[in-house]
Order: C-alpha cells, then structure tokens, then sequence
C-alpha cells in the first residue's frame, strides 16, 4: 500500500530516460551516479591513467577528462587502451571547450560521453552597437550550430555514446545574453535549442547541465529547465553541480547546498562536486551527500549527540574511536549518545547503540533493547564482540 504522504520519507525522482555512459547508466531510476575530473594533462597519458584509476578505485564511476586540441583528442585512444590493458574499461567523458567539430569527432571514437558547451558554439558577430536579435538572426544562427553539431550527434548515436549538453551560466551566447540576459532563462533556452537539434536528429543520449557558481542561480536554472522538459514531454537526465565552489569547508557547504536541495526535490541523476583541491577528496563528499539524504548508502551512518553538560564519557574521543573501529562496515547504523535522557528513540533506530549509562559505565544496545553494562574502557571493544556475534562483522 502506498504511504501517506505525511509519512512518506521518500526521495521521489523525476523519472527519466536511461542513458549508458560504458557500463554505467545516468537516471532511468539508476542510483545517483558519483564523477569528476582528473587534472592531470590529458598529453601525459601515464599521469592521466594513474589519476582515472585512483579516482575510479575510491568511486568515482564516471571520469572526466579536458579535450582542448586535436593531439589531447588522440591521447585519448592512448589512455583508453592502458587503462584496459594495465586496469579496466572506465567509463570516461570528453570535454571539448569550443566549437572544434574535427576534435570532437576524434575523440567520440575514444570515449563514451562528450561534453558540449552550447555558449562555445559562437557564430554571431560582435553586436555590441544592438541589443536585440531578430528572429531571422536567430534562426540562421540555429541552422549553422546544427550543421556544425550534425557530424557529432550521428557519429555519437552510432556508436550509441552519450552527450551531456553542459551549460555554464558564466559562458552563454551573446545572442542568448541579449535576449534573455544572464539569467536561468537564458541558460534554459541555450539547453533547449541543442536538445531540439539533436532531438531533430533523432538522438536522444542525452545528460543535461545547468552550472553556475551561485548556488540560486543554479537552483532557478535547474528547477526551471525541468518545468520547461515536462512542458515538452522530455525526460532527459540531470548532471548537477555548483561550479567553481571553491575550497574547504566552505567550499563543500556550498556544493551541498546546491546539489542536495535539488535532489531531494528528486531533480538529478548523477553529480559531480567542483572543489579546488585534489579531486580525490569531491568523492567522499557525494557519497556524504548521497548518504545523508538516505539515496546511496555507502559507509556506516553514525548517529551521535552533540553532548552537553549531562554526558557521561568524552564524546568526541569516543566518537572516534567508534568510528575508527567500525568505518569500514557498510551498511550499518551505529549512534554514540552521551545519556539515555530521552529514550532510546534518540537513536534513530540504529542498529547498535553506545550509550553513557552510569560514571564509569556505558550501555550497549541492539536496536532500542539494552543488551549489557561495561566499565567505559572496554566499551568499543565489546561493541565490536556484539556485532560479531551478531554475525555482522567483517574483518577490515
Ligand atoms: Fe546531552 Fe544526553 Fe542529549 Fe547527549 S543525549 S546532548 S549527553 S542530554
């Protein structure tokens, strides 16, 4: 039976098409997928494989790579093949920054995704003296970025490859600019005039990006590109991502504010954190968010009080060592609390709990029964033996 929607904890995703990047698939109800980019020269093909794998080994199951010219393109067959050879396939993404059709239709051969940017595609002149294009302008312009995009788009579906149509709020079109202004609109439209095309040629694997590095300007774009899809009847999946969020705490904060608040709209199929440090440490942060918003769940959740004058042990200390003793467990619920003062309920329903009982003293639960008293010492030792002999433990 379904549940009341008072009840109903569920995130509800916007249904969508699925579409295969090598052997992982971007919405279709697929989990949330994790990527990013490595930064090693696309030219240093042995730096570029060593960077896919220690990214791919942590997670991160799509990966990026920057295309700018035709030699980076045909590094790519390079890197595709060692990586083969030396690891395994990794489902791996072009970007192309212009509108260089030839690189694009090189390195389609060696990957299985290429990014476009649509603001990239310029063939309008400086209009600086005019403020407005007329509707003719508009559509001669559209005609050629289609002849321009043709070549790539059949060569993509005949290969049954993917595109992600990746628009950057600080890099749209002028003729965009003038006519919407540098809003979620404009962004909006940029997207929806490279769907159309490759819809008119009738390929539809497609993955669609609204980047901007305010979060609400992100937010606006990615909310309204869904209301003008459903108006149109698409169901192309979302990549969501705040760009240039900067480093640090503030850095992650700022990714999570965009990304989570559209995912628990149910808006997104796969993201991609932009932090300004080694991108190494942008997977850790999806998973976190994934996890937290109960869509993936990858890694022990902890509950944990935040203590207070009442608690009856050194939280954090112990925290830590919980979690130290148990982080490679997945699939579990363990809550560390100070004191029992409002019920075992406190815990969320955790799985095991280490609660301060007494000085001296903490109480182990399993689920909402206490199961035993131990001296504080021994605490996470024998909330170790509890989970073993509830055949739950695996060795690290
Ligand atoms: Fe304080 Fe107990 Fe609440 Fe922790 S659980 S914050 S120790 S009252």
């Amino acid at each position: 039976t379904a549940t009341a929607p008072e009840f109903d904890t569920t995130i509800h995703r916007r249904k969508t098409r699925p579409v295969r990047v090598g052997d992982v698939i971007i919405g279709g109800g697929y989990p949330v997928v994790v990527q990013s980019m490595i930064n090693e020269d696309t030219l240093d093909i042995d730096g570029s494989v060593a960077g896919i794998r220690r990214l791919h080994e942590i997670g991160c199951e799509i990966v990026r790579v920057t295309v700018p010219s035709m030699a980076h393109a045909k590094a790519l067959a390079e890197i595709k093949e060692k990586l083969a050879k030396t690891y395994k396939p990794v489902p791996l993404v072009a970007d192309v920054h212009h509108n260089g059709m030839k690189i694009a239709l090189e390195v389609a051969q060696h990957v299985d995704k290429v990014r476009i940017n649509p603001g990239l595609y310029v063939f309008e002149k400086p209009k600086s003296d005019r403020l407005e294009y007329t509707q003719g302008e508009f559509d001669e312009i559209g005609d050629k970025i289609r002849e321009t995009l043709k070549p790539l788009v059949l060569s993509l579906k005949e290969q049954n490859k993917a595109m992600r149509i990746g628009v950057n709020h600080g890099s749209l079109a002028e003729r965009m600019l003038f006519s919407y202004g540098d809003t979620p609109q404009g962004m909006v439209e940029s997207a929806l005039e490279f769907l159309k095309i490759c819809e008119s040629l009738d390929f539809r694997n497609l993955v669609i990006s609204m980047k901007a590095s305010r979060v609400p300007v992100m937010l606006a774009a990615y909310r309204l590109m869904v209301k003008r899809m459903d108006e149109l009847g698409m169901d192309y999946p979302l990549h969501l991502g705040v760009t240039e969020a900067g480093d640090g705490e503030y850095g992650r904060i700022k990714s999570t504010a965009g990304i989570a608040t559209l995912l628990a709209d149910g808006i997104g199929d796969t993201i991609r954190v932009s932090l300004t440090e080694a991108p190494e440490k942008e997977i850790p942060v999806c998973y976190s968010i994934l996890q937290a918003l109960g869509m993936r769940k990858t890694m022990v959740e902890y509950v944990a009080c935040p203590s207070c004058g009442r608690t009856l042990f050194n939280l954090e200390d112990v925290l830590h060592k919980v979690r130290e003793a148990t982080k490679h467990l997945t699939g579990l619920d363990i809550a560390v609390m100070g004191c029992i003062v409002n019920g075992p309920g406190e815990m969320a329903d955790a799985d095991y709990g280490y609660v301060g009982k007494q000085a001296g003293y903490i109480a182990l639960y399993r689920g909402r029964d206490e199961i035993k008293r131990v001296p504080e010492d021994q605490g996470v030792e024998e909330l170790i033996n509890l989970i073993k002999a509830d055949g739950r433990w695996v060795e690290p």
